[in-house]
């Protein structure tokens, strides 16, 4: 009992760290003041909330004088150092992603002492959401967001970028019900190609003896961004199953499943689900070793993807916008 209060305590404590760090509801219209690229600076009329982060809060925003609109997401200027580091990281490469199923990054801007960013408006909430609305999504609808989730990840290990944080809550569904990666607070600039070779070359002039061999191996890819396919491949259990494999009410262990990759499939009688040994078979490949997981063009090229049908954009729009809050 002792312990659980501390734990509540420290749960209380947490909480009002966090609101703290959360800036105020903003106003009716945000200005955003000139800049090189739009002169008369602009007004955005804010609508309602979309959501709270973890530090950020995020509304609805309609450009003054459009009808365009944009999800408004506004964090408090004056963080804690470390708080805003991570912020201007998140920043630096968000801005610099451009996919189609990565969220759009507008333009970022100061008001009132909070940092505004204005990214592409995704009003049907997140995979997460609709997931456990649904219990779970078809097969056919896994291999559409499959397909979609696995080109951004290429693109950004392409660009160099490794997210790090991919899960269903941060996957954000468009008006047409497309996944758009959003939220790129822990991302990482990911050191290939020429940097790399930079890096080696300045390594090699220090001391040898801490430096790991796969740096030393020449055109030898390290395998730091093999952590975004190991959450594609929850993601895509989640998606199959409405829970995450190694649900459990710990987090260690969560991690002891992890390591031993201790799941199990819910068995047919039960959940009267059927799941395919194709969409095991590709789970399964995801959660290997890091330098046994597939890249996502091998992902994409899995028997899943050619064992059943796979749904064209205007069906997974019409079926799963009806069953979305609005
Ligand atoms: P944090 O970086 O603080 O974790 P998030 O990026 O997760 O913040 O955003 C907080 C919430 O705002 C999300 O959970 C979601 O509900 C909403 N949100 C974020 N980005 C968008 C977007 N592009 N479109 C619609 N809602 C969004």
């Amino acid at each position: 009992p002792r312990a659980n209060e501390l734990k509540t305590k420290a749960a209380a404590q947490l909480k009002s760290v966090k609101d703290k760090e959360h800036p105020l509801p903003p106003p009716n219209n945000v200005t955003e003041p000139p800049s090189a690229d739009r002169k008369e600076g602009a007004v955005y009329q804010v609508g309602k909330l979309l959501g709270k982060g973890g530090f950020a809060i995020c509304y609805d925003g309609k450009l003054a004088g459009t009808s365009k609109r944009y999800a408004l997401k506004i964090v408090k200027s004056q963080m804690a150092t470390k708080m805003e580091q991570k912020f201007q990281t998140e920043l630096q490469i968000h801005s610099k992603m451009r996919q189609q199923n990565i969220v759009h990054f507008h333009r970022a801007f100061t008001f009132e002492n909070c940092t505004y960013l204005v990214l592409e408006l995704c009003p049907n909430g997140s995979l997460m959401d609709m997931v456990k609305r649904r219990k779970g999504l078809t097969e056919p609808e896994v291999r559409f967001y499959a397909i979609q989730i696995s080109g951004a990840i290429k693109y950004m290990h392409a660009k160099g970028i490794i997210h790090r944080d991919l899960k269903m809550g941060n996957i954000f569904l468009d008006k047409y019900m497309n996944a758009k990666i959003g939220d790129f607070g822990l991302a990482a600039l990911l050191l290939t190609g020429k940097d790399m070779q930079i890096m080696r070359r300045t390594t090699l002039c220090g001391t040898p003896n801490y430096i790991a061999p796969e740096i030393l191996e020449k055109g030898k890819k390290g395998h730091d961004h093999m952590v975004d396919i190991w959450s594609l491949g929850i993601i895509l259990y989640a998606m199959l199953t409405s829970k995450p494999p190694f649900q459990s009410s710990t987090t260690d262990e969560i991690y002891r499943r992890a390591r031993d990759r201790d799941y199990e499939w819910p068995s047919p009688e039960t959940s009267q689900k059927y799941i395919s040994p194709e969409a095991k078979d590709l789970v399964a490949t995801m959660l290997q070793d890091a330098d046994n997981r597939p890249e996502p063009d091998v992902i994409v090229s899995h028997p899943f993807f050619t064992s059943g049908y796979l749904p064209v954009a205007t069906d997974i729009t019409s079926k799963l916008r009806d069953t979305a809050p609005q």
